[in-house]
């Protein structure tokens, strides 16, 4: 049996456990997580049915047939024509699987699931996530390869800028993300996890900040935050440096609590301690260095197939950890107009503690 047929398997069990007779499921992560099939989104209906009991199915156009049936260990691919649409190949397993409670991917576009409910009008229902994501943010053996070698990439990366020094004087934010985004494919990562982030002086500021025209000035911090991925898994680090000159007394200070943050945060980590403790592990620091109210964001996010998923690392959750969680600890303080400062390494809960997927220097000084 593949990891991905195991992952189904448990997922159907759970489908029984909360009720639900199938999951609805169109490309995306989700879909990935159980088929293998790496497909995107579009205006022609791709769907996995998988009943509580018995083999999935894909309804699929016939044009995407063969990747599909390339990709999967799913062996009932039906197929639909654009002449007829779909209802030829959906129609008869709804009729038999004819369920009562029915989860929908998370992400599903609006005109399917209005589709669905219309075509099942007696059923009820509820979000995929329901079932997948208390299995999804539990990592097995082959993710967390995954996650591993993503976290090598992003470092050897992190290494190559500080290699930089004050050469990175002068360039843009834009031509170090164009640097980071080559370096991270030559250092075994593929495509970009999510939007680089290279905020310098006052950019900074802006946790997400859009790399744009400002050039890196001596003195001055910069937050890089960046990922690519690996095996589909992502990573996702944030560094604050100053490549070259002296910053100022503020930034030393604001620096030394925002790492100290994120040591004890990380320190926190291990089984049987909820998400909201790690976030306030961080949060005491910052709140005692007298920037509680500059540090604007949660802890952290879970980490896996998508770079945003649960657990959050955030006041009030009371989700346990358990052995197999990857997740970010990224505390950061944004100081409007002058400069921010983040740093972010992810981790995975182990039996007895947790173990850092990043291992690069966390000081300013390159
Ligand atoms: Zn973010
Ligand atoms: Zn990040
Ligand atoms: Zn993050």
């Amino acid at each position: 049996m593949t990891a991905f047929e195991r992952r189904t398997r448990r997922a159907q069990s759970r489908l029984a456990a909360v009720g639900a007779d199938a999951l609805a499921l169109t490309p995306g992560r989700d879909c990935y997580y159980l088929t293998g099939v790496d497909a995107e989104a579009s205006d022609r209906l791709q769907l996995l049915v998988v009943p509580a009991d018995g083999d999935p199915t894909f309804v699929v156009p016939t044009l995407e047939a063969d990747a599909v049936r390339a990709a999967t260990w799913v062996d009932d691919v039906r197929t639909w024509e654009d002449e007829t649409g779909p209802g030829p190949a959906l129609d008869p397993l709804l009729d038999t699987l004819s369920p009562s409670r029915v989860l929908l991917a998370d992400r599903m576009w609006a005109r399917f699931s209005l589709a669905l409910r219309e075509r099942l009008p007696d059923a009820s229902f509820g979000l995929a996530s329901e079932v997948l994501s208390p299995l999804r943010r539990r990592k097995d053996d082959r993710e967390l390869d995954a996650l591993r070698a993503a976290g090598d990439a992003a470092d050897a990366t992190m290494r190559d800028l500080r290699a930089l020094g004050a050469d990175a004087v002068g360039m843009t934010e834009a031509d170090l993300a164009a640097y980071i985004e080559e370096r991270l494919e030559a250092n075994g990562g593929t495509g970009v996890a999510f939007g680089t982030i290279v905020g310098a002086g006052p950019n900074g500021a802006d946790p997400h900040h859009a790399s744009g025209e400002r050039e890196i000035r001596a003195g001055e911090p910069v937050v890089l935050d960046f990922g690519t991925r690996v095996d589909a898994y992502p990573s996702d680090q944030t560094r604050t440096v100053v490549f070259d000159g002296e910053p100022s007394e503020e930034f030393r200070r604001v620096h030394d609590a925002v790492r100290e943050a994120q040591s004890r945060a990380v320190a926190a980590v291990e089984p049987g301690v909820t998400a909201g403790s790690v976030d306030r592990a961080a949060r005491e620091v910052i709140e005692d260095a007298g920037y509680g109210d500059r540090f604007v964001h949660r802890t952290g996010h879970g980490v896996g197939l998508d770079v945003h998923e649960a657990p959050d690392i955030v006041a009030g959750n009371e989700t346990v950890l358990e052995p197999g969680m990857v997740f970010s600890v990224e505390p950061g303080v944004y100081l409007p107009d002058r400069f921010g400062v983040r740093i972010e390494d992810l981790v995975v809960v182990t039996e007895d503690g947790s173990e850092r997927l990043n291992h690069t220097d966390r000081r300013w000084r390159v």
